[in-house]
């Protein structure tokens, strides 16, 4: 790009925000290699079918597109609701790009400058990245041995934090542990604000593990986050949603920017809920190979934290960086993310997890 002439400025000439300064962005690589294990995506794409129906979808909505799409997006919270069940209506529903642009205005609502957020670390990188954007504060707790939280902890940081939000990720990432509901409940009524739990991968959960929907009718300060990114494999879409007391729904609007989710957008979120069986086909799939894979790197000596997602975090790897870059140079890229000495792989199709197997194989000296 040119540089305009001016060579010397750079990100220090700009009136940067001063908590803003030195600091990095998000940044997942996004490369081309035989196995991409980094991001917790479903490694199954629509089928040709549903391509189409989706190719049609969007070319109604072009048909229209010199109007500015339905501000609240009804028909689609409605879809949603009905996929959720739980007696969710409409009301209950609100939809964004992407559940990260949800918790976004979830802070933009509820958090801000002399508020706080609370989360429990290792957890999802973005809560306190999105924080720092809302100018929020951020406390982080940390979790168990076992990367749980614990219920006594949990609700002594809230009553000493007070904070206007808490983050509780269930199935958390990256270490793939979910919350018991006793947990959830605990915190929702200590907690003096709103309580996000966060269930990106809620699907992904093994037999008997609840979801917060159900908690929804007795803890009005409680929000479901959901989205279409894992699962539902449609990450590319970008369509994340929320669950909660029609008044949660009210604060948010204040926030949202006008026309925020496209009619292209809507459309293609609400043709792939006409396909939910198909699109949630390889979950099944996914959860299989999710415990072979756990079961595989137990009886090689790996340390595993249980998994109710699509990943599973492992180690103990004194230097994970060098095994990191030794997968990578097979054509594995995974997920330097988390406590020191572990990585996170997304389960993948059973090729991409066959050459992970072989190639940490080879990484760790165990080949
Ligand atoms: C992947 C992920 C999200 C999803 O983000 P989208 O913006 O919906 O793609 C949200 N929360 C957690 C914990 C995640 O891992």
């Amino acid at each position: 790009m040119s540089d305009f002439g001016h060579t010397d400025f750079g990100l220090e000439d700009l009136p940067l925000r001063d908590d803003l300064r030195g600091q990095s962005p998000y940044g997942a690589p996004q490369l081309t290699v035989r196995a991409v294990l980094n991001t917790n995506e479903n490694p199954y794409p629509p089928s040709p079918r549903l391509a189409e129906a989706i190719g049609r979808a969007a070319a109604e909505a072009a048909a229209g597109l010199n109007r500015y799409p339905d501000r609240d997006a009804v028909d689609l919270r409605r879809a949603l609701a009905d996929h959720l069940g739980h007696g969710l209506d409409a009301a209950n529903v609100w939809a964004a790009n992407g559940s990260n642009e949800i918790l976004q205005q979830i802070l933009q609502a509820f958090g801000g400058p002399d508020r706080t957020a609370v989360g429990f670390e290792p957890s999802y990188s973005m809560h306190p990245i999105i924080a720092r954007g809302t100018a929020t504060g951020w406390v982080s707790v940390p979790r168990t041995a076992r990367f749980e939280v614990d219920a006594a902890d949990a609700v002594a940081a809230v009553k000493e934090h007070q904070p206007s939000v808490v983050f509780l990720t269930s199935p958390n990432n990256p270490t793939g542990t979910a919350l018991p509901l006793e947990t959830v409940e605990a915190v929702a009524a200590a907690a003096p604000g709103v309580v996000v739990v966060d269930e990106a991968y809620a699907e992904f959960r093994r037999e008997g593990t609840p979801s917060a929907l159900s908690l929804l009718p007795i803890h009005p300060n409680v929000i479901v986050s959901r989205t279409m990114s894992k699962a539902f494999a449609l990450a590319g879409a970008r369509l994340g949603y929320l669950a909660a007391h029609p008044a949660v729904v009210d604060a948010l609007q204040l926030v949202r920017l006008p026309y925020h989710l496209s009619a292209v957008t809507q459309a293609v979120a609400r043709t792939a809920l006409e396909y939910a069986d198909e699109l949630l086909g390889a979950v099944e799939t996914l959860r299989a190979e999710r415990d072979a894979l756990v079961d595989w790197l137990r009886a090689h000596d790996f340390e595993v934290a249980d998994s109710d997602a699509n990943f599973v975090l492992f180690g103990r790897l004194p230097d994970r960086s060098e095994v990191f870059r030794k997968l990578l140079e097979q054509g594995v890229l995974i997920r330097e993310v988390g406590p020191p000495e572990w990585l996170r792989v997304t389960v993948g199709t059973p090729e991409e997890m066959a050459l992970f197997r072989d190639a940490l194989l080879t990484a760790t000296g165990r080949a």
